[in-house]
């Protein structure tokens, strides 16, 4: 295997535009690491693909030598999919060519742009799509699994703005995929994940976003905190249109200028309120929060959409040891807000927290059957029990926290189905009811059609459906 895989690899080199990195290689070593510092695989091969012809040739390639495939985009998936161990790793790190026409309110974004690249590049026109809250994800696996922030109340989610994407087959053919052409494909693309091909551009509707956006931050120390968790999920369950919330139960005050030092890396409560509409709009909210239980300490500034699209980064940062289990709760009731509030408290990583997204507004408009979004389009909040730890053995603690906070929230969830991109650990039954039965099987007929020897695998994986192969 060996030998062939060397001798393979002198032909690769010569079909690829792009760099072809073995073990040997002086940058091996940084181009195999992801943004989990705790995953610690080494492919064979790492193809940092310049084009889709490279995509195509690594694709061929592995399958000749019959090595695994593993696709990374931003490299941000906590299991690391993107990562393979001995197969061949196509890195599309290099593909960030982004395209803006303001006027049409289109761009087209290679699939190894962050959402950083992509937000600088429309926001010179005033314009956004709704994209990840950490700026350094990537744009492709999180449109390809759904994506939310905080755009996705105005707008939903990234994938129902999403309006066509180039697309390098298992069979090593180049489609595009819109509502005209490869239809079925393109809405499997939409919420199915890195199932079915490897994205090399995408193509996004922008929307208009405030040259200002209102931030607020408000803090509850933990000792309040079944209060505060009930307080937020007042407000956050009658938000107005243009506001939007991302809720950081158990999430510790940051060593930020904006904490007083007293405070910093206290346990507590965040609540960060983002306003796209009527400044005073944003400030009433504000008050209403403040009134119902006044926080420890709060922060409100106005900021340009990146710096809001930034402003989380250094709570993940690169490079970090991570795990985590998410779920979806229909509604906080006491009960559940107890068993969170106890939960947290016992977290043993200053940085572990449950960051908590809510959906509704655009995204609930969408009819379920429009994509293939895997989690229910009804309001809900979805968790997900994140660990971040100090070093790899600390982590190793801090995941029977993360567990346990799981096992305690389960009996309060809607079943155990939740967003596909939040699902770290390979689970077929967790993937499976995360669709629903009717939706993973027209999944699972697409997969049949576009990969039916199941080339692209690592992944929230949806087996091909028997007796359907052929487009
Ligand atoms: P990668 O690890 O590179 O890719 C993950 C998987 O996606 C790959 O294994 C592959 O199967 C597939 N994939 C990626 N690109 C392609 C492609 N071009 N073609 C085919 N398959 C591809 N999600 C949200 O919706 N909103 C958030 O606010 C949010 N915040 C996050 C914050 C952090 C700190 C982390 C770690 C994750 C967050 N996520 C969020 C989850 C995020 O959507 C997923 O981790 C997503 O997979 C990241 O995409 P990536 O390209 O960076 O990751």
């Amino acid at each position: 295997m060996v030998q062939l895989v060397r001798s393979g690899l002198e032909g690769l080199r010569e079909r690829c535009a792009g760099r072809v990195v073995s073990p040997q290689d002086a940058d091996y070593e940084v181009m195999r690491k992801i943004w989990n510092g705790a995953i610690d695989r080494r492919p064979s091969v790492i193809v940092r693909c310049g084009g889709p012809e490279d995509v195509e040739a690594a694709v061929s390639f592995a399958r000749q030598e019959g090595l695994e495939i593993s696709v990374r985009g931003g490299g941000h998936g906590f299991g690391g999919a993107a990562v393979t161990d001995g197969g061949v790793m196509l890195d599309l790190s290099a593909l960030r060519l982004i395209d803006v026409d303001a006027a049409s309110r289109w761009a087209s974004c290679g699939a190894g742009a962050t959402w950083a690249d992509l937000d600088a590049a429309t926001q010179a026109y005033g314009l956004a799509t709704p994209g990840g809250t950490i700026s350094h994800t990537g744009v492709g696996g999180l449109t390809l699994g759904g994506g939310f922030g905080w755009l996705t109340r105005d707008h939903g989610l990234t994938a129902d703005n999403l309006e066509s994407a180039d697309v390098v087959l298992a069979d090593g053919r180049q489609v595009h995929a819109s509502v005209r052409e490869h239809p079925d494909l393109f809405w499997a693309l939409r919420g199915g994940g890195g199932n079915f091909g490897v994205v090399t551009s995408f193509a996004y509707r922008l929307h208009p976003v405030p040259p200002d956006v209102r931030v607020a931050v408000l803090f509850w120390e933990a000792e309040r905190g079944p209060a505060a968790v009930e307080v937020v999920d007042r407000i956050v369950t009658s938000l107005p249109e243009h506001v939007s919330a991302l809720i950081g139960f158990g999430m510790s005050a940051p060593p930020a200028p904006f904490v007083p030092e007293e405070h910093r890396l206290r346990p507590g409560h965040t609540l960060i309120l983002a306003g796209f509409g009527e400044p005073e709009q944003h400030v009433a909210v504000v008050q209403r929060v403040a009134d119902a239980l006044p926080p420890l300490f709060a922060f409100a500034e106005s900021m340009p959409y990146p710096q809001l699209q930034s402003l989380l980064d250094e709570s993940a940062p690169w490079g970090v040891p991570a795990y985590e289990k998410a779920l979806d709760l229909p509604a906080l009731g006491p009960e559940a807000i107890a068993t969170l509030c106890e939960h947290a408290a016992r977290k043993g990583s200053p940085m572990s927290f449950v960051p908590t997204f809510r959906l509704d507004g655009a995204f609930s408009a969408v009819p379920d059957d429009a994509t293939a979004f895997g989690g229910s389009r009804e309001p809900h909040y979805t968790l997900s029990i994140t660990a971040l730890a100090s070093s790899a053995d600390a982590l190793e603690e801090e995941k029977e926290w993360v567990r346990d906070t799981w096992s305690a929230m389960l009996p309060h969830a809607g079943g155990t189905g939740t967003y596909v991109n939040f699902i770290a650990d390979q689970d077929e039954d967790r993937v499976r009811a995360s669709y629903g039965e009717e939706k993973y099987a027209r999944l699972a007929a697409i997969k049949a059609a576009y990969d039916p020897d199941n080339v692209f695998h690592l992944n929230a994986n949806i087996k091909p459906a028997t007796g359907q192969a052929g487009m």
